[in-house]
């Protein structure tokens, strides 16, 4: 079994926590916490091993009636990888560590690409990953891009993508975030800097994006427009991306206008915390004019790049290709909607 270290323990942290107990060839070894607040509770009600990420507050736990395992430095030494979901920067932090314990680890999408050997997406470059000690799974939108344009690539070739991104002011969490009653470019500069991240993946892409910030929680959502290198129909187009399992085509039928039913729906679907590990695409968009390729598709941003994490882990290690993982991931997880 091969035996995981979560470094960081929140909203990305402790989804991948769940998801890589559900896997048959891994172990949750241990999550390590900064301080004691309800996640931690979780994590400990849940069975997960829990250490100290500052050893200086490791007494704070004891006094909240959590027993700590050790120091993150234990963890580290004694897992087959790491999986860091701190925030933004702290992971930079925290690769002296890594290195020391010679343990490889994984990153998530707030930190620079070039901390790294290569940034991960599952569908488009799981082999990239293979035996590097240093992997970044880049941004839930990052994530949401590839998975779109990898298929498009393979099939009718890309020669320009356009994306006005539209994301949520912060997560359902993130009392601190905003903007309340507003509309922001975010950023004003054109282009935003999402289009280069997504060329850490695809790096002869072209790629324009645009970025805005709106007062939501829910999801993200992307307004598409693909140049392709041939003329293509949009029936077409939906078979292509029926064959993707973490594409989720919402039919017509559904009656879902927007990322409140989808949230919705994911929960009456008994998904746990209402994630949507898939990208969500209106059938009703997906469109043609000449070789233009148009769509609508919800990104939910706290939960789809955790099969990708599930997937870096073996990719790192060499323990499974693209196909298999992604397989194993899928079904254990019980991705497709
Ligand atoms: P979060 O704030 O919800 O969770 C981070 C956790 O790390 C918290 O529990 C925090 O207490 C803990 N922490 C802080 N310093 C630490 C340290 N030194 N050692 C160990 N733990 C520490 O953040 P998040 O939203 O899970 O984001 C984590 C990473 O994932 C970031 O790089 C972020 O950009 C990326 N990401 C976030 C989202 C999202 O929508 N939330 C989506 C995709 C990628």
């Amino acid at each position: 079994m091969i035996q995981v270290a979560i470094n960081g323990y929140g909203t990305i942290g402790k989804r991948v926590a769940d998801a890589v107990r559900e896997q048959p060839d891994m172990e949750v070894r241990g999550v390590a916490k900064t301080r004691p607040n309800f996640e931690s509770e979780t994590a400990v009600d849940k069975g997960f091993p829990l250490y100290a990420a500052v050893e200086e507050r490791a007494d704070q736990f004891e006094e909240a009636g959590l027993e700590i395992a050790g120091p993150v430095e234990d963890l580290v030494d004694a897992a087959d990888v790491v999986v860091d979901a701190t925030p933004s920067g702290i992971g930079a932090e925290n690769k002296s560590m890594y290195e020391e314990y010679d343990t490889p680890a994984l990153y998530q999408g707030g930190e620079d690409a070039d901390l790294v050997d290569t940034s991960f997406n599952a569908r488009s470059n799981f082999e990239d990953a293979t035996g590097a000690d240093h992997v970044r799974v880049v941004s839930c939108n990052t994530t949401g891009l590839s998975r779109v344009i990898a298929p498009l690539r393979e099939a009718y070739g890309v020669e320009k993508v356009r994306a006005t991104l539209v994301r949520r002011g912060g997560d359902p969490g993130q009392t601190s975030r905003g903007p309340i009653n507003d509309i922001l470019p975010n950023p004003v500069t054109i282009p935003s800097h999402h289009g280069p991240d997504v060329e850490t993946i695809f790096d002869d892409l072209d790629i324009d994006t645009l970025g805005m910030k709106v007062p939501a929680t829910l999801m993200h959502m992307h307004s598409l427009n693909v140049t392709l290198e041939e003329e293509v129909d949009a029936a077409e187009v939906r078979d292509l991306f029926a064959e993707e399992s973490r594409l989720f085509q919402i039919p017509e039928r559904m009656d879902i206008d927007g990322s409140g039913k989808l949230k919705e729906y994911a929960l009456d679907a008994g998904r746990p915390r209402g994630d949507v590990w898939e990208n969500c695409i209106w059938e009703e968009s997906v469109s043609t004019v000449g070789n233009d390729l148009y769509l609508f598709q919800g990104i939910h941003q706290e939960s789809d790049v955790v099969p990708e994490n599930v997937d870096a882990i073996r990719a790192v290690l060499g323990e499974a290709d693209a196909e298999e993982s992604i397989q194993t991931t899928d079904e254990t997880m019980g991705i497709g909607l």
